[in-house]
Order: C-alpha cells, then sequence, then structure tokens
C-alpha cells in the first residue's frame, strides 16, 4: 500500500519509491521459467523459435531473429548491411549511445543530424544536407515511440542507394499510415530490456523482408557458425558445423524467451494501459509551464514507451536537474532520454561536434524529463506523479 502523506510543506510524499520503467512480470512468465530452468534446456532452442515466430506473427514481418539484446541486432544489421570503414550512417542525435556505438563497432561513422523540435524524431528535411558519397545507412529512432516519417526516409533511401536500418526500442506496438513498424525498412531492430513496453529482461529481435539478411544475422550471431549450429548438442546426436564468418555471441537464451512469450500476449493490453496513463497525464498537466508530448500524427500509431515532458526552465526557475531530484525526493523516479549524444564527451572529442550543431536535440535535451508510464502503475501511483509535478511545477 502507497498511502501518501504530506511533508511538512503540505506536499504529497509516497511511502515508497516509484521505480521509473519498472515492468510487469506475471504468474506465467515465472512458470515458463521454472519449466525452462527445469528442463536443462537454458540457451538457444526451442522457446526462442516459439518466442520469434509469436513476434513475426505480431509484426507481420517475414523474418524475426531473437538476439541477446537490440545493441547486438542494430551491430549486426550494419554488419550485414556491409559497412565499410569510414562509411557514414545518418542517424539522430537524440538516442541512446547504443545507437551510435553500434555504427562505430560494425566500422562506420556516426553522423547526426538534427531532430524535429516537436517530435523528437531525425528531420527528413535535413538528411540530404548531411549526405556525401561514403554514406551507405539511413538509422531512424523511432523516439518515444512515435513513428518517423518513413515515407520521406525511405524514398531518400532509394534516390540514393542507400539501405534503411531501424531503432524501434520503443516502438513495438507502432503503425506509420497502415503498415506496421517493422515492415518498412531493410532491418528493424527491437528491444526487451527491462524498461521497455515488453521485456525479457536483456533481450532483441530484429525483422526483415530478406531471406539472406535473415540467415546472416542468426549466423553472426551464434560465432558465423553455420545453420543449425545451436542443436549441435540435441538429441538428434553431434552434428558438424563450419564457421564462415567470425562471428559475435548475441544469441538469446530459452530462459529470456520464455518471459517473452507471455509477454507477447500482453502487449496491446499493456499499450492501452500506457494509452490511458498518457491521456491522465495531458490532462493534468496541460496548463503547467512545460511543453506535452504532441499527439501522434494521422493515420500512425504511437507506441507510447515514454511521456517525456518539456519543462519551460526560462519560466519555471527551476533547472530540469534540480525538478528530477525534487521529484527524486518526492520518490518520484524518472528518466532522461535523452542527453543529446553530440554533447557526451566521446562523440565530441571524436567528430568535433560543437552543443550548437544540433539546436533542436540541444533545447530537447536540456529540458526534457520522462515520467512513470509503465504499465504496472496502478491509479494511486498515477495520481501521486500527477500531484508531485503539478505541485513542484506550479510552486
Ligand atoms: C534501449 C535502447 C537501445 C538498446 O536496447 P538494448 O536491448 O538494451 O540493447 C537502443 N536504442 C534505443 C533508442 C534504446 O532506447
Amino acid at each position: 500500500m502507497n498511502v501518501p502523506s504530506l511533508d511538512k510543506e503540505g506536499r504529497r510524499i509516497r511511502k515508497k519509491m516509484l521505480i521509473f520503467g519498472n515492468p510487469s512480470i506475471e504468474e506465467d512468465e515465472i512458470e515458463e521459467v521454472s519449466k525452462t530452468v527445469r528442463s536443462g534446456w537454458l540457451g538457444t532452442g526451442p522457446k526462442v523459435h516459439q518466442f520469434e515466430r509469436t513476434f513475426q506473427e505480431y509484426i507481420g514481418a517475414p523474418y524475426a531473429l531473437a538476439l541477446n539484446s537490440c545493441t547486438a541486432g542494430l551491430h549486426l544489421a550494419l554488419v550485414v548491411a556491409g559497412l565499410r570503414p569510414g562509411d557514414e550512417v545518418i542517424t539522430t542525435p537524440l538516442t541512446f549511445c547504443a545507437t551510435a556505438n553500434a555504427i562505430i563497432h560494425a566500422g562506420g561513422r556516426p553522423v547526426f543530424v538534427d531532430v524535429e523540435k516537436d517530435s523528437g524524431n531525425i528531420d527528413p528535411n535535413r538528411i540530404e544536407e548531411a549526405l556525401t558519397p561514403r554514406t551507405r545507412v539511413i538509422l531512424p529512432v523511432h523516439f518515444a515511440g512515435r513513428p518517423c516519417h518513413m515515407d520521406a526516409i525511405m524514398e531518400i533511401a532509394r534516390k540514393n542507394n542507400l539501405m534503411v536500418v531501424e531503432d524501434a526500442a520503443h516502438c513495438i506496438e507502432g503503425w506509420y499510415k497502415g503498415r506496421k513498424i517493422g515492415t518498412i525498412g531493410d532491418m528493424t531492430c527491437f528491444s526487451f530490456y527491462v524498461t521497455k513496453n515488453i521485456v525479457t529482461g536483456e533481450g532483441g529481435m530484429v525483422t526483415t523482408h530478406k531471406e539472406g539478411w535473415a540467415d546472416k544475422i542468426k549466423m553472426y550471431g551464434l560465432h558465423g557458425m553455420s545453420k543449425d549450429a545451436w542443436k549441435r548438442y540435441s538429441d538428434d546426436g553431434f552434428k558438424h558445423y563450419q564457421v564462415i564468418f567470425p562471428g559475435f555471441k548475441y544469441n538469446m537464451m530459452d530462459i529470456q524467451a520464455s518471459i517473452g512469450i507471455h509477454q507477447m500476449k500482453r502487449v496491446d493490453q499493456y499499450l492501452k494501459r500506457r494509452e490511458e496513463i498518457w491521456e491522465r497525464y495531458d490532462t493534468a498537466f496541460a496548463d503547467l509551464p512545460a511543453m506535452l508530448p504532441p499527439p501522434p500524427e494521422p493515420d500512425t500509431k504511437h507506441a507510447r514507451h515514454l511521456y517525456t515532458l518539456l519543462l519551460d526552465i526560462d519560466r519555471t526557475k527551476t533547472s530540469r536537474d534540480d525538478f528530477q531530484k525534487r521529484l527524486y525526493e518526492m520518490n518520484i523516479g524518472t528518466g532522461i532520454h535523452f542527453v543529446s549524444l553530440h554533447l557526451h564527451d566521446y562523440y565530441r572529442k571524436t567528430y568535433g561536434y560543437q552543443p550548437d550543431d544540433f539546436p533542436h536535440a540541444k533545447f530537447i535535451s536540456d529540458r526534457t524529463v520522462s515520467l512513470p508510464l509503465s504499465a504496472k502503475l496502478s491509479e494511486d501511483d498515477v495520481e501521486d506523479v500527477v500531484v508531485s509535478v503539478t505541485k513542484l511545477l506550479r510552486g
């Protein structure tokens, strides 16, 4: 029970910390994991294949390949895309570091393009001016669960003979103009990290329409060993394999897939709950000195991964970091998505980026706070967030 109490200033204080991004795990997952552990087949096996089939059917893509993270998926997708040293990949600076790091590990160079000030998604109108003869891939990120302008991005890619790898870590449930996210670009990467819309602890998936890429992702994700090497110790007897490519150790375990299989059954139910919370926040915060996330664009489905409030820091007199700290003192956990990558030491020093190079990403980066949005939140939890945020911003 989280009966709220009031502090000296009359602020409602939760007794227990509201953890940001707390996942919903139910009995079905716990039982399935137990069965898997008891079976002795802990690694890649039948549960991973079942999870891949379930996910592939949900997305409606011809192929879905499970891996141990979305980061692994991004890395392999770029390796499979044939990136060569020095090749450039266009992406957004308003993303998690994994997006840019995967480009670097695949031998490429991340080339940031500024985002739209309202949506936080890469601005397609700025992509063409960033193209060079070394550009090979466009890597859009569906920020917070809002689908990017895929028509414009796909058109630029087609015209310039580029591949499109999507970072859909936030966007499992997204749709864009009648097409499911995961069926538009060449390869799309999803995450099941603990804070994401569905979870497996650690885990990721790549969807694609091309059999050749699907085969390579599977193979490169398991040391580059020939197909079906994962079965080499099964009861069908030992199978010889050949190493075709110096691959990686990126395979998903059956323990992880056991959680994912049951999470997928509730993916749309969880989305519905997050939509309700979103609506409550929109109503409650309409008059505060903050910008609310804009409504979804017509003919798209927003996957509602992050509710990002942009503080009007010129009017609030408190900095974003101070606001976050004060919410924490009221037992409300929040996130920052993201400190723009061009402001981080490594990318700044390595690629010479200046803070003002991407004014929209910097604007968002300085003001954004992500409020709790997990499907697990109770009505009381949501009201605690509403009351605390309102109190702090209204003064
Ligand atoms: C979480 C996240 C990732 C990485 O996902 P993992 O499954 O943890 O590797 C990549 N990109 C974005 C935008 C993310 O939020």
